[in-house]
């Protein structure tokens, strides 16, 4: 039997369906949870944006949210909203979050599945502050991290993701290469891929 087989009792997280797959959680001895104190096989090893330095996360406190309440912290770097990337930054003075659309400061958001993202899904890890990318009035599915033989049988596929690229970076993204990381997201309505990529 694999000894790294996955446990079926983790937490799924609904836009990032592989989180454990693409080894955002290290599977190892087990280690105190900085949240629920309890002991984890599994800690999360991607991007948390907060003040203190934490320790060990286990999925189910990112699952619950209680590590992002407790740390006043969010996974998310930028995310694509409405009209544009929106971010949010904790402000100890006033005990609340800040979120930002661009470098403007906005009103606070109250959107179900914007707080599931930010603060109850796993971020994935890149070169660059990571972005969530949305289609249908929802957020995608993060499905992976694209090596070139992957991507060049999506490039049918990415095609308009590619073009929107080239035009917003001005790169031409027809050639895989070795400074450039594709990140594969998925639309949960209509299935369609979108592309984000970042370079080293
Ligand atoms: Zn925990
Ligand atoms: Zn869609």
């Amino acid at each position: 039997m694999c000894k790294n087989a996955i446990d079926e009792n983790l937490p799924h997280f609904k836009y990032h369906p592989n989180a454990y797959r693409l080894g955002l959680f290290k599977q190892g001895p087990a280690r105190r949870c900085s949240v629920c104190n309890r002991d984890t096989n599994y800690v999360y090893s991607g991007p948390f944006y907060c003040i203190d330095d934490v320790d060990a996360i286990c999925p189910w406190c990112i699952h619950d949210g209680q590590a992002a309440q407790k740390f006043n912290g969010t996974f998310q770097g930028a995310v694509e909203y409405t009209s544009g990337l929106l971010s949010v930054v904790f402000n100890d003075d006033t005990n609340q979050y800040m979120y930002f659309m661009g470098n403007e400061q906005v009103e606070p958001i109250y959107d179900q599945s914007l707080h599931e993202l930010l603060f109850r899904t796993p971020s994935y890890s890149s070169w660059q502050e990571p972005q969530w990318l949305r289609h249908c009035d929802d957020f995608c599915a993060f499905i992976g991290y694209l090596d070139q033989d992957e991507w060049m049988d999506l490039k049918e596929e990415l095609q308009e993701e590619m073009e929107r690229l080239q035009e917003s970076c001005g790169l031409s993204l027809n050639q895989p290469a070795d400074d450039i990381s594709p990140y594969l997201f998925q639309c949960l309505t209509c299935g369609k891929y979108r592309l984000h990529t970042d370079f080293s």
